[in-house]
């Protein structure tokens, strides 16, 4: 139904850079090892996301573009143990509700690809097409049929700082995968897959400024069922950059006030006074401990005991912090 993929559209995609979200977390669940993104006009003309991904079976094709048809969720309590970035089913009938919208793709299996497009969510025939193993989607002309949406679409230079910042901090939550950015015909990112130390710190340092890492402190803590990893700007350097406060829970970025509250606790503790210290951290914590459901856009999270995450939050980085001091 059209109609409601339009109205779906509204809250799943407001903008070229939740598009790229949606496709690169879905490249992300086909276990893609390498994404390609490629944008035209910050993303309003052109969004291109290609990756070596499971790919989709022919005859589930078309099924991707309709609503719900691909819900992972078969019951309320599969809900709690949501591992995948997606599981709505709702995010390409969406899009393709409101773009000129094309999938290509072929799994490893398949002899050759089917490409499928649909206008508006008018959907065409699948064809035949050349493709490796994997997936490629376009969005062309985003909200091209939702004036309304349309006209809220900033200037390019501004859509595209959006983009920027998202696959800023996808590269910094999966470092292990390859990611290559271009923007109107240019390379702006190329992101190697790292995986060393040293590796990792390279990447850190591409993403964030060579600084970044020469001013920042690795650690990595466990307890309580809870592991915190990552860098955090030390307190004895003059960087302080909101802009730089990247905190993932189980590779997901999130933005939430316990764990504000906990980072800026244990710098304060730590006589770092007044600033917005940089951070990029990870926590990794079981699912059922999480509720990540709380808004499509995914960037709340609720957890099911914030008092525990807030104190082995603080204590982690109080430890690690003083013990840089020292
Ligand atoms: P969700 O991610 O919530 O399942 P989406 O609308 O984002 O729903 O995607 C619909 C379905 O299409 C997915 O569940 C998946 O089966 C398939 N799909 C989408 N993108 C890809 C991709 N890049 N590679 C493989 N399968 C994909
Ligand atoms: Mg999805």
């Amino acid at each position: 139904d059209t109609l409601i993929d339009q109205i779906a559209a509204g809250e799943v995609v407001e903008r070229p850079a939740s598009a790229v979200k949606e496709l690169i977390e879905n490249a992300l669940d086909a276990g893609a090892t390498r994404i390609d993104v490629e944008l035209e006009e910050g993303g309003m003309r052109l969004i291109r996301i290609r990756d070596d991904g499971s790919g989709i079976p022919a005859d589930e094709l078309a099924l991707a573009l309709s609503r719900h048809a691909t819900s992972k969720i078969a019951s309320l309590d599969d809900l709690e143990q949501v591992t995948t970035m997606g599981f709505r089913g709702e995010a390409l009938p969406s899009m393709a509700s409101v773009s000129h919208f094309a999938i290509v793709s072929r799994p490893a299996s398949q002899a050759h690809a089917m490409r499928i497009e649909s206008d508006g969510g008018k959907l065409q025939a699948a064809q035949p097409a050349q493709h490796p193993p994997g997936t490629t989607i376009e969005v062309r002309d985003l909200f091209y049929n939702v004036p309304a949406r349309r006209r809220f679409l900033k200037a390019e230079r501004t859509e595209f700082g959006h983009i920027e910042e998202l696959l800023r901090a996808f590269a910094l939550a999966r470092m292990d995968i390859e990611l290559r950015v271009t923007h109107n015909g240019k390379q702006v990112r190329s992101y190697r897959a790292s995986g060393s130390d040293d590796e990792r710190l390279r990447r850190l340092g591409e993403a964030l400024g060579a600084d970044f890492p020469a001013q920042s402190l690795a650690l990595a803590h466990d307890g309580a069922g809870l592991r915190l990893s990552g860098w955090v700007g030390l307190p004895t350097t003059a960087r302080s950059q909101a802009d730089q406060q990247y905190f993932f829970v189980n590779r997901r970025l999130v933005r939430d006030r316990v764990v504000t509250h906990a980072v800026r606790q244990a710098y304060a503790d730590v006589l770092y006074h007044g600033r917005h210290p940089a951070y990029v951290l990870f926590l990794d914590i079981d699912p059922v401990r999480v509720d990540v459901n709380v808004h499509p856009a995914k960037t709340e999270v609720r957890f099911r005991d914030s008092r525990l995450v807030h104190d082995f939050l603080f204590r982690s980085l109080h430890q690690a912090l003083a013990g840089a001091r020292a």
